[in-house]
């Protein structure tokens, strides 16, 4: 039995659709009292409805995570509705598709500043409410693509997924003198609107290649969040955790025959 979390402040960037939606729930779920960070209002405002419908706290802010003063004011909205910030759940992020043969500068821009600027940016600002908190969390949500495996059109993602860990390593360090842990979420497929768009057959074929023979759920990826924000889980600093349904296992397709 884990130590609740309930009434702890939690900032889940790109909580408006897909994974951060997921954790989204589940800490509100668990009695957290949620904030979540989209760009979009009308996706963020329905969410932020549609989250808090069983009676949970749960409101929006638009930002773009990109931009630092947007960061800024991600913190002091928590301030200003939640008292602070206990948990930062820096989940947002996009995954154009580019080959590298045809990659522009704007696809690289676009995806290193949103996926890696863009948890940097977020976690520096949130730093004075997390140090405030005296037990501060920061998870991220990377990816398996990128820190373990790599896939056609998304070198540019992967890089940005492997360097929020290289981001992950040094800041534990630093953020431990101020009590924060700071640990990342490695998803493999998640059935996610975002993914949708990727088409039937990729999914498909994605649920071919994992051991357990489904892609994974939003809450799935929100349990493992909630585990590193749990009083049990504070030694815990600078780690990972696959959540992939065993999908980077398989040595090779005949491992999976049978
Ligand atoms: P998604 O369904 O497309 O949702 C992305 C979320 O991030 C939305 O809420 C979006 O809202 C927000 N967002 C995007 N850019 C933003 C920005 N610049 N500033 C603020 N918010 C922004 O994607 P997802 O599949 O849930 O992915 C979420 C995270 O999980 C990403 O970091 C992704 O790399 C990672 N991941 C996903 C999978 C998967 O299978 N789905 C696998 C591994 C890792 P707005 O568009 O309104 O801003």
């Amino acid at each position: 039995m884990f130590t609740s979390i309930a009434g702890r402040a939690v900032v889940v960037t790109g909580g408006s659709r897909g994974i951060g939606k997921g954790i989204a729930r589940v800490f509100a779920g668990a009695g957290g009292r949620v904030l979540i960070v989209g760009r979009d209002a009308d996706v963020a405002t329905s969410a932020a409805a549609d989250l808090s419908a069983g009676g949970a706290e749960v409101s929006h802010v638009l930002a773009d995570v990109s931009r630092r003063e947007d960061c800024h004011r991600i913190a002091a909205t928590a301030a200003e509705r939640l008292g602070g910030i206990d948990v930062l759940c820096a989940n947002a992020g996009i995954f154009p598709a580019a080959p590298l043969a045809e990659m522009t500068d704007q696809d690289i821009d676009e995806v290193l500043g949103t996926n890696l600027k863009g948890t940097i940016l977020t976690v520096q600002a949130c730093l004075p409410a997390l140090a405030a908190s005296g037990r501060g969390r920061v998870i991220l949500t990377s990816s398996i693509t990128g820190p373990i495996t790599g896939f056609p059109g998304w070198a540019h993602y992967g890089a940005s997924k492997a360097g929020q860990l290289g981001f992950l390593k040094t800041a534990a360090i630093e953020l431990a003198a101020s009590g924060i842990t700071i640990n990342a979420v490695l998803p493999g497929n998640i059935v996610t609107e975002g993914l949708d768009e990727l088409g039937e057959g990729y999914n498909a074929q994605m649920a071919a290649s994992i051991p357990l023979r489904r892609l994974g759920t939003v809450e799935e990826i929100g349990y493992a969040a909630l585990f590193f924000a749990t009083d049990e889980a504070r030694y815990i600093t600078g780690q990972t955790i696959v959540v992939d349904g065993g999908q980077v296992l398989p040595e090779s397709l005949a491992a999976l025959e049978g």
